[in-house]
């Protein structure tokens, strides 16, 4: 299907690895520039070449991390004219609801509902004056269903769902939606490091924590970075103008609910 997204610009924070890499790497296939993020320069510059080489596609990068203050201004100042944003970031560590401490929640608020919101601000009124815009956020599983360890995750995440349902609908009359894409279990970095944590804890090798979960999962094993940048880049098409402020579960059936 040809997504009709050839030429456009887009932003994909938090790039160089896992679902942020996999958004990139279907919206370059869909033939669009693109501006990519991380903190690390190695992955990300390596990443940007391959998807210049492969695609034709023009990729500029900012190595910084976006959720901070400098960080995203650099990265929006390389971005002002985008028409397309993917808003991401790395997620809070796993704990106990009785350990966490304010500094603790300011961090994840920070990272995880504060700095989407600071982007979606900036670059909202661009895409609004061309009357054609697309922003997906990547959030969690955990905001249809909490995940009890990630307590933090499930605060923050929630925030900027509210945040999310209001706004789209005050930008939709000018072209632009805005949805969420809510990841289960994706086989990346950040699933290793969830996994290595209960297999220390649980003395058990990586693959048997990893064949644990997987065996709670309809679907019956982690989705793929692939499979989660080709929804994103359908969500940024010109074909789903009429999708608006929703939260679109990809979790192979982990989350028992029936809508
Ligand atoms: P990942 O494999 O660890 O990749 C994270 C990517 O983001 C890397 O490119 C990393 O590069 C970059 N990054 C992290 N923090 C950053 C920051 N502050 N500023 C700029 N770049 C940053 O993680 P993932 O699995 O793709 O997860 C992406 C998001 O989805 C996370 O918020 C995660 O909690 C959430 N999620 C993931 C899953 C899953 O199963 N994978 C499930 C539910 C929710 P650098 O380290 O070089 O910065």
């Amino acid at each position: 299907m040809d997504l009709g997204i050839r030429g456009k610009r887009a932003l994909v924070c938090a790039s160089s690895k896992g679902l942020g890499l996999g958004c990139a790497e279907a919206l370059a296939a869909a033939g669009v520039n693109l501006v990519m993020n991380a903190r690390g320069s190695d992955a990300l510059e390596a990443e940007a070449a391959r998807l210049r080489s492969e695609h034709g596609v023009e990729v500029q990068t900012v190595a910084c991390d976006v959720t901070t203050a400098e960080g995203q201004e650099q990265v929006i100042d390389a971005a002002q004219d985008v028409d397309i944003l993917v808003t991401n970031a790395g997620g809070p560590p796993p704990g106990m609801w009785l350990d966490w401490e304010r500094d603790d929640f300011i961090k994840a608020l920070d990272a995880n509902m504060l700095t989407p919101i600071a982007f979606m601000k900036a670059l909202l009124p661009g895409m609004m004056d061309k009357g054609w815009g697309r922003v997906v956020n990547i959030t969690s599983q955990s905001v249809r269903a909490p995940i009890a360890v990630l307590g933090l995750s499930n605060a923050a995440r929630t925030g900027l769902t509210g945040y999310v349902a209001g706004t789209a609908r005050q930008v939709a009359p000018h072209g632009v939606t805005i949805n969420n894409l809510l990841p289960g279990i994706h086989a990346t970095d950040r699933a290793d490091s969830l996994d290595s944590g209960v297999a220390a804890q649980q003395g058990i090798t990586m693959d048997e924590a990893r064949a644990n979960r997987a065996a709670t999962i309809p679907a019956r094993r982690y989705g793929s970075r692939l499979e989660f940048g080709a929804t994103c880049a359908f969500l940024c098409s010109q074909h789903a103008g009429f999708i608006v402020g929703q939260n679109i579960l990809l979790d192979g059936g982990a989350t028992n609910v029936t809508m």
